[in-house]
């Protein structure tokens, strides 16, 4: 016998935890199907290695599904100062300027995952399938069919949330697009000298963006290096005061020597975005599973929680109904995906503008920086879009 339910889940990362969740709150019910448990990560400094940004949208969906209340660790970041190898102007991004006392929260992934599969195993109408391996998909006109290796499942709606390498994606045969950024990620944890304040900095370098991220601990900062893959290996073999020393150089001594790094991991970047966010009337595909981003953005998980926001903004009638009906979806797919689009663009354009090394292009882009940066209104106006609360990003 088949199990049936409303909403099938597959993947329970932040993004798959959260849609379950929110779902199983307004009536339906859920099967989640997730390869294992999380369990807390912490490396030698005592902080997971995998850190999130999270912005004031993400945080208004995590409230309004009742676990924002139960998060510990949650690292405010105030302000926010970019700027340039070859620059002489840089741009600060302040809460204050919009009227809000910090720009986002920094979370360490590993605590945070643990307590949404904690609200998850205390949700009456969520079933958890640990372990389930999806074998095949067979999508109907009333009814999506999961052969698993643990039983089958049959529901009225599939929630692709498995992620970078989505086995919903492949075993539907979704058309991907990818952009190879040409780099590698190198990422760690670093204590530095001089506390960071709930600063969050973020340097173009010319062989590519460096961005630290304000922990909860004050000379504690999550790093993730963007760099072309060589230079990545070989920072990732230096010894540790060598590495320590490029660091410190390379953020330009703004929070003095780095004086420890936890393990460096390295990963290529890529970004992608899946052609339709709908493949078939009753498949939607959300969080890493349909698009990535590069993580200069910070945006990964706050995009996929959007998507989330807007799976449940549409299902907003008070009692269930069929979640997979014909025509439901359609706006979600566009609207998600010239969202994403959109960002990917924009984060392409941020790297080839700051990767130019011609004298004019340095100067323009001095220029440009100091004009921005001394110009309230449109700086802003930026720093909402950013957090998720200004119109385009309320629009899309
Ligand atoms: C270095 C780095 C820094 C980042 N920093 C930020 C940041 O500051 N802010 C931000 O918003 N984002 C950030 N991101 C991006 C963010 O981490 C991802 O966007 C986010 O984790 C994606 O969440 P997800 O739930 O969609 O996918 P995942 O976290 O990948 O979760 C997928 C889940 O599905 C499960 N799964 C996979 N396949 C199957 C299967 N076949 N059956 C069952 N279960 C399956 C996996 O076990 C996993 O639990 C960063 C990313 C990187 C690499």
């Amino acid at each position: 016998m088949a199990l049936t339910v409303d909403v099938a889940v597959v993947g329970a990362g932040l993004v798959g935890a959260v849609a379950a969740l929110g779902l199983a709150q307004k009536g339906y019910s859920v099967v989640v199907l997730e390869r294992r448990k999380p369990e807390i990560q912490r490396g030698k400094l005592g902080v997971d290695i995998r850190n999130v940004a999270l912005s004031p949208a993400s945080q208004t969906l995590l409230d309004r599904i009742g676990v924002w209340r139960s998060v510990t660790g949650a690292a405010p970041y105030r302000r926010m100062f970019v700027w340039e190898e070859r620059g002489t102007k840089g741009m600060d991004f302040r809460a204050a300027s919009v009227g809000r006392s910090e720009l986002g929260w920094i979370l360490e992934q590993s605590p945070l995952a643990m307590l949404f599969w904690q609200r998850l195993e205390e949700e009456p109408s969520v079933e958890l399938m640990l372990g389930a391996s999806l074998v095949s998909i067979r999508t109907g006109d009333r009814v999506v069919e999961l052969v698993t290796n643990d039983g089958d499942v049959e529901t009225k709606l599939l929630l692709g949330a498995d992620g970078a390498r989505s086995t919903v994606r492949e075993l539907l045969g979704v058309h991907t697009e990818t952009v190879d950024t040409g780099h590698h990620a190198l990422a760690s944890v670093v204590r530095t000298e001089v506390p960071h304040e709930n600063v969050a900095y973020q340097r173009f370098l010319l062989s590519g963006p460096l961005a630290l991220l304000p922990g909860a601990e004050p000379n504690l900062s999550s790093m993730v290096w963007s760099q072309p893959p060589e230079e990545a290996a070989r920072r990732r073999t230096l010894s540790e005061p060598q590495f320590c020393e490029e660091l410190a150089e390379s953020l330009d001594f703004r929070l003095g020597a780095v004086v420890a790094v936890d393990e460096r991991i390295v990963f290529p970047l890529q970004q992608m975005l899946v052609r339709s966010f709908n493949p078939h009337p009753r498949v939607l595909l959300i969080g890493d599973a349909a698009r990535i981003l590069h993580p200069l953005a910070g945006l990964g998980v706050n995009l996929g929680f959007e998507d989330v926001r807007d799976v449940l903004n549409q299902l907003h009638h008070p009692r269930p109904i069929d979640p997979g009906a014909e025509g439901l979806w359609r706006r979600f797919a566009r609207r998600r995906r010239a969202r994403s689009q959109m960002l990917i663009g924009l984060m392409t354009a941020f790297r080839r503008v700051y990767a130019a090394s011609n004298p004019l292009m340095q100067w323009a882009r001095n220029t440009g920086v100091g004009w921005l940066d001394g110009t309230i209104n449109i700086k802003a106006q930026l720093i909402k879009e950013a957090l998720g609360l200004g119109s385009v990003a309320q629009r899309l």
